[in-house]
């Protein structure tokens, strides 16, 4: 058996359909597949790879750790340097109230954990989400996606969990003082990149603060300079009281963080002791990672790096370039974009025609007709004309009945 049939034979399947390319290695912008074909990264493996794949600084960080120690305690007990350098490091770079970073395995875990913290700030139970919403697959995670065709098939799920209109001022009213948190995306990812009002974002925070309810801001996607500035929620005007990181937080390594005020993070530690521990969150390798790909992207003075700073070059080229008649709209947010067709049917013809002509992207979970973009930051302006070429190629091929 060759390996495409062994991993659909013995490794755990997550669709009927798997894109099952078999990536030999991956560099920068590039992915090198067994049969040497080379593929643009588009997608990035869904905005983890910001500073791109493989970057020397991050893997000389790794080698480093490597010769330093693996995993050696449960998280929280032991000063490991990776940790307090990152948590340092991101600290810096937050607003003064989060200044405290709980480092998991993944980003529902993050959410998982700051669930449970707003639970303990607040004593009160009820969390609001929203419509469209992804923020992972465990089950609080799933509780608060917001589509009832992925949650149904898990009931019982948590309690207590209502579920809004995202970008739409009557879902105000609903947050109360009964209300914990609120758990939303800075911007709605698999909702196929919808920005909301900044005026609606910035009346959502102050309800939260009138009501005493905690704002959890899901950056796991926007975070890290995806969207031009190094956290989304700086040009929105708004600072959440929990800020959640994950993909590209590791650099390339699995890695996730809830970061809160050192105030409210203390409670984990009394009444239960314990109340949220992990093996292996924030693992060294992990952090060294993330620390190394995180100052890739500032430069000597903190401020942001070019691979940051281009990113509105790169967004306008990308812009300029993808117009066609099949394309409806394109959604953008930084390097960020959903390029929007007809349906399902025409943009899954789309991605199959450019992963063959060697560009990979993808569609959203909540907008199956729209053409997932978010490639690596480091892509060259000459990449982006590649990316683009090959779309509107395509484009051109659907039109005249070639696939
Ligand atoms: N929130 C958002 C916005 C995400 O995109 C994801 C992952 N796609 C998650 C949370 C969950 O992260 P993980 O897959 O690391 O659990």
């Amino acid at each position: 058996m060759n390996q495409r049939e062994l991993f659909l034979r013995h490794v755990a399947q997550t669709s009927p359909a798997p894109l099952a390319l078999e990536i030999v290695k991956a560099e920068g912008c590039s992915l090198y597949d067994a049969a040497g074909k080379t593929y643009i990264d588009g997608i990035g493996g869904i905005s983890v790879a910001n500073t791109g794949h493989r970057h020397p600084h991050v893997l000389a960080a790794i080698h480093a750790q490597l010769d330093a120690y693996l995993h050696i305690m449960v998280y929280g007990e032991f000063v490991e340097t990776p940790q307090v350098r990152y948590a340092t490091l991101l600290t810096q770079h937050l607003p003064a109230s989060l200044n405290a970073v709980y480092f998991t395995n993944s980003g529902a875990e993050a959410v998982e954990g700051a669930m449970k913290l707003a639970k303990r700030a607040t004593g009160r139970t009820q969390i609001i989400a929203f419509d469209q919403s992804y923020h992972g697959s465990t089950q609080g995670a799933l509780s608060i996606m917001g589509d009832e065709y992925w949650r149904n098939a898990y009931r019982p799920l948590l309690p207590d969990i209502l579920h809004l209109t995202y970008n739409a001022w009557p879902s105000l009213d609903a947050i109360t003082s009964r209300t914990a948190c609120v758990v939303m995306e800075t911007v709605q990812a698999e909702a196929g990149i919808l920005v909301p009002d900044k005026a609606w974002l910035q009346a959502l925070r102050q309800k939260c603060t009138d009501t005493g309810t905690l704002l959890i801001l899901d950056e796991i996607q926007a975070g890290f300079g995806r969207t031009g500035t190094l956290w989304g929620f700086e040009q929105m005007g708004i600072v959440p009281d929990i800020i959640l990181l994950g993909k590209a937080l590791g650099g390339g390594m699995p890695l996730g963080a809830f970061i809160a005020d050192k105030k409210i993070m203390d409670l984990f530690t009394v009444n239960p002791v314990l109340g949220h521990i992990t093996t292996f969150g924030g693992h060294p390798v992990s952090c060294a990672a993330g620390l190394a790909a995180m100052e890739l992207l500032l430069d000597n003075a903190g401020n942001c790096s070019p691979l940051i700073k281009d990113v509105k070059e790169k967004e306008a080229l990308f812009l300029s370039k993808l117009k066609h008649p099949l394309i409806r709209e394109v959604r953008s947010f930084g390097l960020w974009m959903a390029v929007e067709f007809a349906s399902f049917e025409i943009n899954k013809k789309i991605i199959d025609s450019c992963i063959t002509k060697g560009l990979l992207t993808d569609w959203f979970l909540f907008a199956p007709n729209c053409l997932r973009l978010s490639p690596p930051l480091s892509i060259s302006l000459s990449e982006v004309e590649q990316v683009t070429d090959i779309i509107i190629t395509t484009c051109n091929e659907y039109d005249s009945g070639i696939f």
